[in-house]
């Protein structure tokens, strides 16, 4: 691959701003663009269902920032890196301008600015984006959405005590922000297409357990429960069994769709997912991609997958912006993903489909680990404030580690000796 002058990233997100600082690291001395939709300096997206709802440190920015302000700075303990970080590294920060066509053939990018960058290779990390309920957005009840720090100010401020909010889909957006909504001392409920919260990502053991928890705070939970539209005259939510839910705010948070318009507009093979191969290359040459907008090979579940979650962001970033560089190394990440609700840290790593698992610590505490099992070895875990016995678990499922299910199930046996830690 002969050397590049000129890299671009598309996608200011936790990915592409991974890539980026990644390049410089492995000692790429060229330029680096980074191209960003949003115009505030790249931040980081966990805290918006959490933090930025409920913490004092944000009550100053949501009071001062008008929903019409387009010069909205991400507070610092937000962004992911601070300006003088993008300086040093000498990477350009183009914000606020979408990308609108890649002409691969000629190496040119086109902004919607009208702007042309010619690139020696090209990262897309464009993300995703919320799925919308057209069905349910007239009306008078305001519906809000969670993506982006925008979203979030705007949320928080409808976040007053006493108020209804009505929440659908109880996923990880509807379950983080009803556990804030409660913090925030609202009247909760959520309305769950399927039969159990955070089905997507939880097996049904941890999945009933967190219900429970909820619903001791308080939370209404409404589950197989569908949707048609809102009622008349600002009543609220009409269910498809026809009865009505009185709400003073909608959030809809029913998952997300890749970000693929780019990509697909320019003719890059695009399935649910911009499809790349193990190394991040995409169909066309000399383009790359990751992150949430991407289907790749997964190398632990052993088919194409398209991964939402932070550390799959950052580390499919890193790994594919060294192949970028000339590394050929295939991504294989075992996936993880935590939550953070009231005081409860939800974990998951590995699968968590086998027929097999045991249950170490004590529900009744609030803490507790479940190992899911598949032909004498460790490929999954879920843990309640187990963080630390998490981090063993996860080297074990890495190892690929034979252990009996009676040993684990031992109180006294060591997970940490077991993990080589
Ligand atoms: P999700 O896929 O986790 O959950 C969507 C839920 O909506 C599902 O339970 C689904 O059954 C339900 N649903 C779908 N259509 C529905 C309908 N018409 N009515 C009622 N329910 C319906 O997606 P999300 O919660 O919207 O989260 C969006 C994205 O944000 C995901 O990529 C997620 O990984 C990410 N996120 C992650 C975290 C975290 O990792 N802690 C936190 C917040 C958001």
């Amino acid at each position: 691959m002969p050397p590049a002058d000129t890299i671009v990233i598309v996608g200011s997100g936790l990915a592409g701003v991974s890539a980026a600082g990644t390049l410089r690291e492995s000692g790429f001395g060229g330029r680096i663009v980074l191209v960003g939709e949003e115009p505030e300096l790249p931040y980081d997206r966990p805290p918006l269902s959490k933090g930025v709802l409920v913490h004092d440190e944000y009550a100053a920015l949501v009071a001062s920032h008008l929903p019409t302000d387009i010069a909205l700075r991400a507070p610092d303990n937000i962004t992911l890196r601070t300006a003088a970080w993008y300086e040093e590294r000498r990477i350009e920060l183009m914000l606020g301008v979408r990308a609108s066509a890649i002409d691969a053939a000629a190496h040119r990018l086109r902004l919607a600015s009208g702007l042309e960058l010619t690139y020696d290779r090209l990262i897309l990390t464009p993300g995703a984006r919320a799925r919308r309920l057209p069905a349910v957005e007239t009306g008078t009840v305001p519906v809000a959405y969670l993506r982006t720090l925008r979203d979030a100010i705007e949320l928080r401020r409808h976040l007053q005590p006493g108020r209804r909010i009505v929440l659908l889909g109880g996923g990880v957006i509807g379950m983080e922000v009803a556990a804030s909504s409660v913090l925030r001392e609202c009247q909760v409920t959520v309305v769950e297409l399927a039969t159990r919260i955070m089905s997507r990502a939880l097996p049904a053991e941890t999945s009933d357990y967190l219900a429970a928890y909820h619903r001791a705070k308080g939370v209404q939970l409404l589950l197989g429960t569908a949707a048609s539209a809102q009622a008349p005259a600002g009543a609220g939510l009409q269910l498809a069994d026809g009865t009505t839910l009185a709400a003073d705010l909608l959030v809809v948070g029913i998952g997300v769709q890749p970000d693929t318009q780019l990509a697909q507009a320019s003719g890059l093979k695009c399935e649910d997912g911009i499809v790349v191969d193990a190394c991040g290359a995409t169909s066309a040459p000399d383009v790359y991609a990751a992150g949430d907008a991407v289907r790749y090979p997964d190398a632990f579940f052993g088919r194409m997958l398209r991964s939402e979650n932070w550390m799959h962001a950052q580390n499919q970033a890193i790994a594919v912006a060294r192949n970028v560089l000339g590394a050929t190394r295939p991504y294989a990440q075992v996936p993880h993903m935590w939550s953070d609700q009231y005081d409860l840290k939800v974990q998951v790593s590995g699968r968590y489909d086998t027929a097999e698992h045991v249950r170490r610590g004590d529900v009744a505490r609030n803490k507790f680990l479940v190992l899911h099992l598949e032909g004498g070895r460790v490929v999954g875990a879920t843990g309640i404030n187990e963080a630390r016995d998490m981090k063993y678990a996860q080297r074990l499922i890495e190892a690929r580690t034979v252990i009996g299910a009676a040993q684990l199930a031992d109180p006294a046996f060591n997970l940490k000796k077991a993990a080589g830690a």
